[in-house]
């Protein structure tokens, strides 16, 4: 028909591809009646309907109830029962169902058809009045709240107090009396309330319950959880009709949820829980403990109560190779739902399991080595941005926790440490070999070096987007913020918990940036195991993918973290950092301060040494590996003390008057140094710093080659071109520079020499400044930045607001704008590579490690992302998935 396809009976309109037209409920119980798997025949009625009934003032398309009502009689036919009938009533069940999994968001209402007439005939058909009377009661009390509008707290505590005055414990301790009692006080508690008579037209019922179904889509709950997970509003709910089946029958019934594998360790074993003698929500309602369905889950779980396979043998072996077949027909692990009504048994639902990243690794990797899937189906299984929490160590979940307060999980993993206050005292403990948490009641960008230091940061304010959240992702270090039940006493160096309990600094904490918690001491934990199924599935990404994946790193233990999740050369080393260092900043400062160029020489001898080794260090871990350095790229003001404090202190270790250090500083100032002296710029200013960096970078390739027997893959990289003559005048000196080390090496040094693409006309004049570039580096931030036209450090202040009002959806700094930077991006590659072949090409903004933007990088045909080392893994595999 138009609004309504039906199941059942071993036939089905439709099946699992009519996921969008049917909602995955409704497709897939078509799905499985086509099988020829045991499911109580029903219809579903399409989402379409859905939407029609929103926008006709809620009420139900016009052919719709003929349809339905055809339907039923097809029904009927299969079961031998007539609805409204009171001689041999059929139940229904009227379920809810979207496109997307929206697990109890919408409402379900059971037993429709029951009425005060066909309550009696369901008393002495099961010869247990009992059950009639609570099924009864459960529809009175569904029907009262989903379709009626009433609380649950009305009928649960006329139910309570019903329990309490006969002296009972437990629901199922009712007899049939006190049910037909319960029903009658719940149907007088409507009466009450509304004004209105419990409805005991079946038919009436019906159409009541489908509207309800169809309204549910728009209740507070379910708007919420579409915007979390971006579903449209548009998509609207499939409602199925279908025959009840019962499990509260006695001791031969039952009803259950199980999974075909273990949703938290992968493991290949039937995994679920049922209950005797009982209704499908009872299960997840927690109303009694429910029992294992396997033997061995049983035992693990130490429960004395049977479990389904020692209780119903036969059922039980039916429903295990309905389960195996269920996998192989989906080729994935399947979330059922069933019910067993006087030991025969019924499915009533299966859909994709959730499961956490280590199982679905598990799953993915077993599938493939069972032939269920391709090692690409397995490759695409897994959400890259999940295996973030893979890469970290978690807390064993097996101790107990001693929990002092909680905040936001900003940065996932666990660290244990001594509690510090400042950056400055995590500097100096990680010198000393100490492990500690930098506890703050928010950071700053001052901060930095002591985020760094610490194992883990946890701070009292802030939220997800705050500058400790950001900075500990992008370091990969465990970080809560926002622990607001927690207070941090700079006076008296305490950390107060809740209670009141007090730590002093030099204290042990242990912060877990997965849950959010806060514990007291060092607690074990569980190192994350980038061997077995993690290294088995990003091999077979590995062999699927064909960009390259670097990493962004400035130091040492940046380059080494990288190595070890699979990075293979570095994409960007900004050296700015290098300069900052301990005696360092002297030096620059001296350089900076100069008066003419034969002092910024003197000065920039100084460095040359400090930097040479840096170098040697890094190409001698990258051993082989290219890695594309960056010349020094921000302004020099930002080297210089600030605050009239450190000015003083800065002229007293120089040797100058105060006064005129200022003076100098006010020199520098910029009104916009983000477009100021920056970048090549600099390089052009004062040739001689661009000479001492390259001079730095040949001699420490040479070092490294001799000491690794391998030679680095060199690139040099100008920042902020627009013009090819700046890159010639550039390159013109690094040129001569090789030439000279090569000459006092006695062998000629192999590089190339490139830009960054982070301004619009460079974008556009690519095929020019190609002619002088050897590879180009695409720096999406700050292309991004002066393609808008936007401030990245100032954009918090409005994006938010753009995102609520609906001008953006996604924040371009962290998510690539295709449509304008992107265009600019394609431009470039496309004009670069005209003018030379085999140019280069890379990415190494924030971008580098966004899947959405990886996957564009693909399309533009990069050859390489770069990201910072903890998102390696995760760029390793959208590569591959991209590219599939
Ligand atoms: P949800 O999407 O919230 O899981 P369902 O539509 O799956 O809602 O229904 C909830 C429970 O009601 C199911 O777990 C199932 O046990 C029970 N149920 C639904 N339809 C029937 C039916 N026709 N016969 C017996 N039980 C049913
Ligand atoms: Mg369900
Ligand atoms: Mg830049």
């Amino acid at each position: 028909g138009e609004w309504v396809y039906r199941f059942g009976g071993g036939k089905a309109e439709g099946g699992a591809a009519d996921v969008e037209r049917l909602g995955g409920k409704g497709a897939h119980l078509a799905e499985m009646a086509s099988l020829g798997l045991p499911v109580p025949p029903g219809l579903t009625i399409v989402c379409d309907a859905c939407t029609h009934y929103f926008n006709s003032g809620r009420s139900l398309p016009e052919g719709l109830k003929q349809e339905v009502l055809d339907g039923i009689t097809a029904m009927e036919e299969l079961t031998g029962r007539v609805y409204g009938d009171t001689a041999r009533p059929l139940l229904l069940s009227v379920r809810s169902g979207a496109r997307a999994s929206m697990p109890g968001m919408m409402d379900t209402v059971l037993n429709l058809g029951l009425n005060d007439e066909t309550v009696r005939t369901l008393a002495v058909d099961s010869e247990d009045p009992r059950f009639a009377w609570d099924s009864y009661r459960r529809f009175i009390q569904m029907y009262g709240c989903v379709v009626m509008g009433l609380d649950h707290e009305v009928f649960e505590e006329i139910l309570e107090d019903e329990k309490a005055k006969a002296g009972h414990e437990y629901d199922t301790d009712l007899c049939a009396a006190e049910w037909q009692e319960v029903v009658q006080l719940y149907k007088h508690v409507i009466e009450e309330e509304l004004g209105e008579i419990f409805p005991q037209d079946p038919h009436l019922q019906l159409w009541k319950a489908i509207g309800a179904v169809f309204a549910s889509w728009m209740n507070p709950r379910a708007a919420t959880f579409r915007m979390l997970h971006r579903i449209p509003e548009e998509w609207g709910t499939a409602v199925s009709v279908q025959a009840m089946v019962f499990g509260n029958l006695g001791s031969s019934s039952a009803t259950g949820v199980a999974f075909t594998r273990n949703p938290s360790t992968g493991e290949n074993a039937l995994y679920g829980e049922f209950l005797v003698n009982a209704q499908g929500e009872d299960v997840v309602a927690g109303i009694r403990t429910p029992q294992s369905i396997t033997e061995e889950g049983r035992l693990a779980s130490g429960s004395e109560k049977p479990s389904m396979e020692k209780l119903m043998p036969q059922v039980f072996a039916e429903f295990r190779a309905i389960c195996t077949r269920l996998e192989a027909h989906y080729r994935d692990m399947q979330d059922v739902e069933f019910t067993i009504e006087r030991g025969k048994l019924w499915m009533l639902q299966t859909r994709s399991g959730k499961r956490t990243t280590k199982a679905g690794m598990k799953i993915a990797v077993d599938m493939v080595e069972e032939g269920l899937i391709t090692k690409e189906q397995a490759v695409c299984r897994i959400e890259p941005p999940s295996l973030d929490q893979l890469l970290h160590p978690t807390i064993d979940p097996r101790v107990e926790r001693h929990v002092l307060g909680s905040g936001l999980p900003a940065s996932p993993g666990a660290a244990t440490g001594e509690i510090v206050f400042t950056a400055e005292e995590a500097v100096h403990a990680e010198e000393e070999g100490r492990k500690v948490i930098l506890v703050r009641i928010e950071t700053s960008p001052e901060d930095i070096h002591g985020m760094n230091a610490a194992e883990a940061i946890l701070t009292t304010r802030g939220g997800m987007t705050s500058h400790a959240a950001v900075v500990a992702r992008g370091m990969g270090i465990p970080c809560v913020v926002g622990a607001g039940s927690m207070r941090v006493d700079l006076r008296n160096e305490t950390l107060i918990g809740v209670g009141g309990v007090t730590l002093h600094r030099g204290e042990v904490i242990t912060i877990d940036g997965s849950s959010g918690q806060v514990l007291r001491g060092a607690v074990p934990m569980i190192q994350p195991a980038l061997s077995g199924d993690f290294a088995k599935l990003m091999a077979w990404a590995d062999e699927t993918r064909r960009m390259a994946v670097r990493t962004n790193a400035d130091t040492p233990q940046d380059a080494r973290a990288a190595r070890d999740f699979g990075a293979e050369g570095i994409g960007l080393c900004r050296t700015e950092h290098m300069f900052f260092e301990g005696e360092r900043i002297h030096a620059m400062r001296e350089m900076i301060l100069a008066e003419d160029e034969k002092g910024r020489r003197a000065a920039l001898a100084k460095l040359l040494p400090y930097q040479r080794s840096d170098f040697t260090e890094l190409f001698s871990i990258m051993h082989g590996l290219p890695v594309t350095i960056r010349l020094l790229d921000p302004p020099l003001h930002e080297f210089l003390p600030k605050t009239e404090a450190e000015i003083e202190d800065v002229a007293r270790a120089m040797n100058m008057p105060p006064a005129f250090l200022a003076r100098r500083i006010d020199a520098l100032h910029e009104f916009n140094p983000m477009l100021g002296l920056r970048g090549c710029r600099l390089a052009i200013s004062y040739p001689e710093i661009a000479e001492m960096q390259a001079r730095a970078i040949f001699e420490a390739a040479v070092a490294a080659a001799k000491r690794t027997g391998e030679a680095v893959e060199l690139e040099i990289l100008v920042p902020l071109v627009s013009l090819r003559a700046e890159l010639d005048y550039v390159k013109g000196v690094i040129d001569r520079v090789a030439a000279e080390v090569g000459a006092e090496n006695g062998s000629p040094i192999a590089y190339l020499a490139g830009t960054m693409i982070e301004l619009p006309r460079a974008a556009l004049r690519a095929h020019v400044i190609a002619e002088t570039a050897e590879f180009f580096s695409f720096g999406t931030n700050d292309l991004t930045q002066t393609t808008f036209g936007i401030s990245r450090d100032d954009a918090a202040a409005f994006i938010p607001t753009y995102q609520r009002k609906g001008i953006i959806e996604h924040d371009p700094f962290i998510s690539l704008d295709f449509d304008g930077v992107g265009e600019l991006i394609q431009i470039a590659a496309e004009r670069g590579r005209r003018s030379r072949s085999d140019l280069k090409l890379g990415i190494c903004g924030e971008h580098g490690g966004d899947p959405d933007s990886i996957r564009f990088c693909e399309n533009v045909g990069l050859d390489y992302v770069s990201c910072s080392p903890f998102r390696v893994p995760i760029a390793r595999l959208a590569a591959a998935q991209a590219a599939i």
